[in-house]
């Protein structure tokens, strides 16, 4: 049986663990009636929780952003996360913690709504099959754009992916997996979930953050990059230039490090994973086992 824990207006703001099935959203969560919340997707690999500190500190600026208080410490928040992993035994795995605006009345005002919903969920996470980390991902160049930094800025992880998942749509009805999202300009931005790499020679060009989630999977590969000999270049990048690189990856917290093969049905590359890709996604699995990154369960 898996567990999930839950504090709300009616567990009087204190987590209470639930069978997973037994606790269901009031409907009147202003998450659920207008996506209004924030929250954040991290992993959990070999009993430590990867990169903890910098995803709670990005859920508290996602949180000052939309003007809502987390309504427990840090401390108190990395604590219900190893005790709901050593619970439903996971060692393994992906922790999805939301908050949400809380029980509110049908207005979209959030004035009525005193307390945040807060839930954590840790499960097993379904990969992509090891098939597409060898031979790359077929993706799309959506139709639709993000949504302007002016109307939401991407920056803030909030509950609202109305416009990724149309964007996901379009992905799946031309048989690809994913889809890149562009700026209002026209520039690269990112995937629904993911944000985009693309490789020349020694190297990587990647989108600013100002139209992205600046994704802590990609500070990660930044890293390994650098200590890799590798040049970074944060610029504004044209789809046209999708087709005249090396190679082009994805990375996030669910995907990690993943090679695209197609981009609207044309092959990139070699049409497999690359060997930077390769070698990138070997010292990620190497970063990600190592103690100073991370939060243990135990
Ligand atoms: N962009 C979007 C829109 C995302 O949802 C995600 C996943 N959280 C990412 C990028 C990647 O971010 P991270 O590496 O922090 O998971």
């Amino acid at each position: 049986m898996k567990y999930v824990l839950v504090s709300d207006l009616r567990t009087k703001g204190k987590f209470r663990l639930f069978p997973s099935t037994a606790y269901s959203i009031s409907p009147l969560d202003h998450g659920i009636l207008y996506g209004d919340g924030v929250f954040e997707g991290i992993r959990i690999y070999n009993g430590r929780i990867f990169k903890l500190k910098e995803h709670l500190n990005r859920l508290w600026k996602s949180a000052a952003y939309i003007g809502m208080k987390v309504p427990f410490s840090k401390e108190q928040l990395s604590k219900a996360v190893a005790s709901l992993a050593r619970k439903n035994k996971i060692f393994n795995g992906y922790c999805r913690l939301v908050i949400t605006r809380g029980i509110g009345d049908l207005g979209i005002s959030p004035r009525k709504c005193s307390m945040p919903t807060t839930f954590i969920i840790v499960d097993q996470i379904m990969l992509y099959p090891q098939e597409y980390y060898e031979n790359g991902l077929p993706i799309i160049i959506s139709s639709i754009p993000k949504i302007p930094r002016e109307c939401l800025n991407p920056n803030a992880k909030v509950c609202h992916y109305e416009s990724n998942i149309r964007a996901m749509q379009e992905a799946l009805r031309k048989g690809a997996r994913e889809a890149i999202m562009l700026d209002t300009k026209g520039f690269l931005a990112e995937c629904t979930g993911d944000n985009i790499f693309l490789v020349k020679g020694k190297t990587l060009h990647i989108p600013t953050t100002r139209n992205i989630l600046a994704g802590i999977t990609r500070e990660t590969v930044i890293g390994i990059a650098k200590r890799m000999g590798l040049k970074v270049n944060e610029r504004d990048i044209k789809p046209a230039e999708l087709f005249m690189v090396d190679e082009v990856f994805l990375t996030g917290t669910g995907a990690e490090i993943i090679a695209v093969n197609k981009i609207n049905s044309r092959k990139i590359g070699s049409g497999k994973a690359g060997p930077i890709t390769l070698k990138i996604l070997r010292m990620f699995r190497a970063e990600t086992l190592n103690p100073k990154n991370s939060y243990p369960i135990q």
